[in-house]
């Protein structure tokens, strides 16, 4: 067994291949949308026991505000909401960021009436995503975090899970993340088709790059892969299986 905790199926050219890999190495994927037409479309690939399809909205896709009580069915069906959260670097258009404020607020309330977690992107944004987080006692996977250290341990503080994705090795604010969070607040993730060429164009996108991820855990804290792993699919299993 294998975890990839932030994937996006729809980013996926050959979705035969990575459903297939999923299969061969059980690699127990939480499949993030970055709107509802992203959801319809995750939906509409091939199922598989290891293919977990959640409904979020990407702050990306935030382009005025949005009635997210809409979306109930939707939240209640997924295993997490996301991909949710706050982008104030990537996303230029600064009249559009209360709209991403209000409709992540929103989310988490609504994720919070059902009992989820979400699964969270912070680019920019990080004392913000703290600030709605913890005033909606929202329980959280804090994805790809790349911020500063001040936010990394208040976000800490809130008993978040952090992920760490393809950039382990190449970002040394990955390594500090890794070194200073507890094993049993880890997991891996790749997400989608793309983000490992953007990190090292020399090498493909695989689901398998969580075992990279996983090998790269476990030399900076100086463990055996192996343990590396069960913990981080322990981490799993308590919460989503
Ligand atoms: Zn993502």
């Amino acid at each position: 067994m294998l975890v990839d905790a932030h994937n996006h199926l729809d980013f996926w050219r050959d979705e035969v291949s990575l459903i297939r890999t999923v299969e061969e190495y059980e690699v127990y994927t939480l499949c993030m949308s970055m709107d509802y037409s992203s959801y319809l479309r995750c939906l509409r690939m091939p199922d598989s026991r290891f293919l977990f399809k959640c409904f979020g909205i990407h702050p990306w896709r935030v382009k005025g505000s949005i009635d997210v009580s809409t979306y109930e069915d939707e939240v209640r069906a997924s295993k997490v909401v996301g991909e949710v959260g706050l982008d104030f670097h990537w996303a230029k258009d600064r009249s559009k960021y209360s709209h991403q404020v209000q409709v992540f607020r929103d989310l988490c309330l609504i994720a919070n009436k059902y009992d989820k977690m979400v699964n969270v992107h912070t680019k920019g944004a990080e004392a913000e995503v703290y600030d709605i987080l913890k005033e909606t006692m929202t329980p959280a996977i804090i994805h790809w975090y790349d911020g500063g250290v001040d936010d990394f341990n208040k976000l800490k503080e809130l008993d978040t899970l952090f992920t760490i994705s393809v950039d382990a090795g190449y970002n040394e604010m990955t390594d500090y993340i890794i070194k200073n969070t507890p094993l049993d607040r880890l997991l891996t993730e790749t997400d989608g088709e793309g983000s490992m060429e953007w990190v090292d164009p020399a090498k493909k996108s695989s689901p398998l790059r969580v075992v990279d991820i996983g090998k790269y855990i476990a030399m900076i804290k100086g463990m055996d892969y192996d343990e590396v792993r069960d913990r981080i699919n322990k981490n799993f299993i308590s919460k989503f299986l």
